[in-house]
């Protein structure tokens, strides 16, 4: 008997990363899963991967910062599954992370758009649904990077909106406590994902600056974390394990924040 038997969850970033062994994990625990991203093969990949252990899921196209876009992939999560008890907000991008006097208005933009607005259109287009179910959990992807860490110079756009993200989730668990709707956000540290090697090609490729990203997690001696630690979380977020929890951000980092 599954954690998440009966349930559909709506992940986005769901393609890679977090996303993705999020949406495997959920999927082992029963759930019925919809990938929404804007990298289709790898969309596709992974639903097939999902579909291949004898779980439901399903891949749509989606640009979070897009509104029309969020809505229709929420449409097409209710056309296909009836129903959205789980939502996992965790696209994002860590941006441009460069000194403030050189940092753009559209690279501020564009960070902002999808990190914090992102998290608002999707959580805007689905609660609809959640209160018809009854109540669900809505879970944030937010980061270290801006709450309790500020040890990356130059990620002022990325900690503004993950800072953002949890100002966000907070208001809406208490605004939506009394539909049964729990909020929390995940805070990871370093975990490997491939947001790292996306950040440093843009950096090295576009803007011509070697950036110098944060390594591991010292407190715990053991390296970069993995997806599946941040699942973990989710997983006891999302089920009745956490049925009891809401407005709280729940570090993911082994401890590194501590040092
Ligand atoms: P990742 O790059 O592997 O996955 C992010 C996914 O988001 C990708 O599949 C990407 O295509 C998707 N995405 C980007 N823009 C999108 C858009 N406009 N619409 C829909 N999807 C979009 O990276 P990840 O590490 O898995 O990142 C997931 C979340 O975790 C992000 O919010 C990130 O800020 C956060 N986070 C990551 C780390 C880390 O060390 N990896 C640490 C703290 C927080």
């Amino acid at each position: 008997m599954g954690m998440l038997n009966g349930k559909v969850a709506f992940i986005t970033g769901g393609a890679s990363g977090i996303g993705a062994g999020t949406a495997l994990r959920f999927a082992q625990e029963g759930a019925r899963v919809v990938l929404a991203d804007v990298q289709d093969e790898e969309g596709e990949r992974i639903r097939d991967e999902i579909r291949g252990q004898g779980a439901q899921a399903l891949y749509v196209n989606c640009d979070v910062s897009d509104p029309e876009s969020v809505r229709k992939a929420i449409e097409a999560t209710i056309s296909e599954f009836g129903q959205l008890d789980i939502v996992f907000a965790n696209a994002g991008i860590n941006g441009v992370w460069t000194p403030i006097d050189e940092l753009q208005p559209d690279e501020w933009d564009k960070t902002l758009d999808i990190n914090l607005k992102g998290t608002y259109l999707t959580v805007h287009f689905a609660v609809p649904h959640l209160k018809r179910a009854g109540g669900g959990s809505i879970i944030i992807t937010s980061s270290v990077n801006g709450n309790r860490t500020f040890s990356t110079a130059g990620a002022s756009a990325y900690s503004t909106s993950k800072a953002g993200q949890v100002a966000f989730m907070k208001m809406i668990a208490l605004e939506l406590g009394r539909d049964n709707i729990r909020c929390n956000a995940v805070c990871p540290g370093l975990i490997h994902t491939n947001i790292q090697e996306r950040t440093e090609q843009r950096h090295t490729e576009e803007i011509g600056i070697e950036v110098e990203l944060p390594q591991g997690s010292p407190a715990l001696n053991e390296g970069e974390g993995d997806p599946v630690n941040v699942a973990d979380t989710c997983l006891f977020l999302a089920s009745d394990l956490g049925r009891h929890v809401s407005g709280v951000e729940i570090y993911v980092d082994g401890g590194a924040s501590l040092l």
